[in-house]
């Protein structure tokens, strides 16, 4: 199995420093840092010296069992939803903005204290139970779960140590249903 290791960014995602790179497509400049305003895959070009965002404008459709990446947007007790901005088809991940909602499995750990297998503005890889106006996933399966998540408490991005998350921060782990590739995701098919 072929694997395509691109950085895959979402909007907001600080990409460089002004001093470093120019700001190309689909990123802008704010307090001296170039952040991403698209979804899609990172372009450094060293010639140029400009970073940029790519992504591919052509119809696509989500289907059954296909592996998507999405943003946590909702999550209570009824509903998490996820804003689908990737869809893996052959080797490549295309971008595409879509809705769906995750099914959650009862998790063994869910008792554990801080555990919550998904928080609002977590990046995630899942899987496509039933596709449809609001796709059902799941993020239960080999190499599925969350790829980057934040602090319940300062918003920092926590850190995989030893399996688990950890804010350095507050010096705190924080249980979530977490991917392996969790903070260097390694994107396209799995
Ligand atoms: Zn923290």
């Amino acid at each position: 199995m072929k694997e395509k290791n691109i950085d895959f960014v979402i909007p907001g995602d600080h990409l460089s420093f002004p001093e470093e790179y120019l700001s190309g497509k689909n990123t802008s400049e704010s307090d001296y840092r170039i952040i991403s305003v698209s979804y899609g895959g990172l372009n450094r070009d060293e010639k140029s010296l400009t970073v940029s965002v790519e992504h591919k404008d052509k119809a696509i459709f989500i289907e059954n069992n296909d592996v998507v990446y999405g943003q946590v947007t909702k999550s209570d007790s009824r509903q998490i939803s996820i804003s689908i901005v990737g869809v893996v088809k052959g080797h490549e991940v295309l971008h595409i903005l879509a809705e769906g909602h995750l099914r959650m499995n009862h998790d063994r750990r869910s008792n554990e204290r801080n555990f919550k297998p998904v928080m609002i503005g977590d990046l995630l890889r899942a899987r496509v139970i039933r596709a449809g106006q609001f796709s059902e996933l799941t993020i239960n399966g080999d190499g599925l779960g969350i790829l980057k998540s934040r602090c319940s408490n300062c918003r920092d991005v926590l850190i995989l140590k030893d399996g688990s998350l950890f804010c350095v921060n507050c010096n705190k782990w924080e249980g979530r249903k977490n991917a392996p590739d969790y903070g260097a995701p390694i994107f396209g098919e799995r």
